[in-house]
């Protein structure tokens, strides 16, 4: 045996390596816009390439590495390339990654405020200073009796509030009521609504997804909110949770949170708003009108990891009645047990979440919001914006296109017609290389590639 290789953690031996790793990141943004955005491997590509077991003996850094850049990298599509334009922008920054580089440094397990009080202090301090960047009423502040909470995704978001809420009216009504309980949302909502009920165990046909049009520009109507609730009611079912989005994933709808909120608390329902791309665009006062109204919500949702600068994984979510969360998610076995915890003198994020593990998140963005700062924050949004401003007007002025939805903020949803349609073309288009415009990674693109007028929301 040559080398013994790398030691478990050596500090001189992570400086050396770690460089190297860092040099070939490094490049790889440097060299991004050389690979075709999406992967072209077929499926299985990888277990061609490598062998069928874990090597016995040690190989070195540079012989992965290698690997990386030979196999790995052309089965990956670069969410990071300047010409991605599918789903959602996933943007990353210097910042995010560092603070994402330090979170793997430090690699505690903060579940409890003992566990490490500054992951703990840290996430609260951030999530209130992000909360007030939004201008979230106070009452979402961790000075009162709510607070914020970092989530892995805008999915466990919705899930860990749907428990809360359920929990809440079973409390009242017993547990025989679970399959009396509704949901309402509008046909626009991200599909995690649902996955939430399946897991709450809310019934399927409980799950109400309100139909939206054109006529609202695809928001839910409080009318017809109100009728379902009041249909719903008189045939004896319990409405207890309105899943209300803001920038909805297929065409950044935003739904009229005063009224809806509203018509939620004169029916004892809680009140959830997912904003988990479009929210980071209300940092800048000429868009925080599309939260107006978040005021009257039980709990306010955005992906820092989509529109934020912050390298995946970070949703922030915030609730008015922290303890409601606990109420559903608490557990608190003898080998937890601690001073602090049992004194109730600090905040224990194992209860406001799924899992009991979590990582240092608030560690990125905190790093974000040092190093960039509000200003240049609020800039890189509204340049965002623009640029779709601008895409649309060249959109407009091109006979081949035809505006489909208004365009809030990023997304832009349009039809292009072309003879050639096939659904491979969807795809291609979805992650096309030529770009419309020259290096606007972040303005998100819906792009629906359409020969007969075919309905978009087959596509959706
Ligand atoms: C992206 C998105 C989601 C799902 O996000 P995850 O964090 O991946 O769970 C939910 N709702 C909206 C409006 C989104 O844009």
């Amino acid at each position: 045996m040559e080398s013994k290789g790398l030691q478990p953690m050596d500090s001189e031996q992570l400086r050396e390596n770690a460089h190297k790793m860092v040099d070939f990141i490094a490049d790889y943004y440097k060299s991004i816009e050389n690979f075709p955005v999406l992967s072209q491997v077929e499926p299985g590509y990888l277990r061609e390439l490598l062998p069928d077991s874990a090597p016995n003996q040690p190989e070195t850094l540079q012989n992965v590495l290698d690997d990386v850049q030979a196999k790995i990298l052309p089965g990956v599509t670069h969410w990071q390339s300047p010409s991605y334009f599918a789903y959602y922008p996933s943007n990353s920054s210097v910042a995010g990654f560092l603070g994402e580089m330090l979170s793997a440094g430090i690699n505690m397990v903060g579940f409890s405020w003992i566990t490490s009080p500054a992951a703990t202090e840290l996430e609260m301090i951030v999530l209130d200073w992000l909360g007030k960047l939004l201008k979230l009423p106070e009452d979402f502040l961790s000075t009162g009796q709510g607070g914020g909470v970092i989530q892995g995704t805008a999915s466990e978001a919705v899930l860990v509030v749907l428990l809360a809420a359920r929990d809440r009216v079973l409390r009242k009504l017993g547990k025989n009521a679970l399959e009396k309980l509704v949901v309402y949302a509008s046909d626009q909502t991200h599909s995690a609504l649902q996955k939430a009920c399946q897991i709450g165990g809310i019934h399927p046909e409980n799950c109400k997804l309100l139909k939206t049009d054109s006529s609202t520009n695809y928001a839910l109507s409080p009318d017809l909110l109100s009728k379902a609730i009041s249909d719903d009611i008189s045939t004896g079912l319990v409405p207890f949770f309105l899943c209300a989005t803001v920038g909805t994933t297929s065409s950044t709808a935003v739904d009229p949170l005063l009224s809806l909120g509203k018509i939620a608390k004169n029916n004892g329902i809680w009140f959830h708003v997912d904003a988990a791309y479009a929210g980071s665009a209300c940092i800048c006062p000429e868009y925080r009108c599309y939260i107006d109204g978040v005021e009257e919500a039980d709990s306010f949702n955005m992906n820092a990891h989509k529109w934020f600068l912050t390298n995946f994984d970070c949703s922030a979510l915030w609730v008015k009645d922290r303890n409601a969360l606990i109420q559903s998610l608490s557990t608190n076995p003898e080998f937890l047990k601690n001073k602090a915890s049992q004194a109730n003198m600090v905040v224990d994020y194992k209860d406001w979440q799924i899992p009991l593990g979590r990582r240092f998140r608030s560690l990125k963005l905190w790093m974000v919001l040092r190093l960039y700062g509000l200003e240049n924050l609020q800039c890189y949004i509204r340049n965002h914006i623009n640029l779709a401003k601008y895409f649309e007007g060249l959109v407009a002025a091109d006979s081949r296109f035809e505006v489909d939805r208004p365009c809030y903020v990023c997304l832009y949803v349009f039809l292009f017609y072309t003879p050639d349609w096939t659904s491979d073309l969807s795809n291609t288009y979805l992650f096309t290389d030529k770009t419309f415009l020259t290096r606007s990674s972040y303005s998100i693109l819906f792009i629906c590639n359409t020969f007969n007028f075919t309905k978009l929301a087959d596509f959706c």
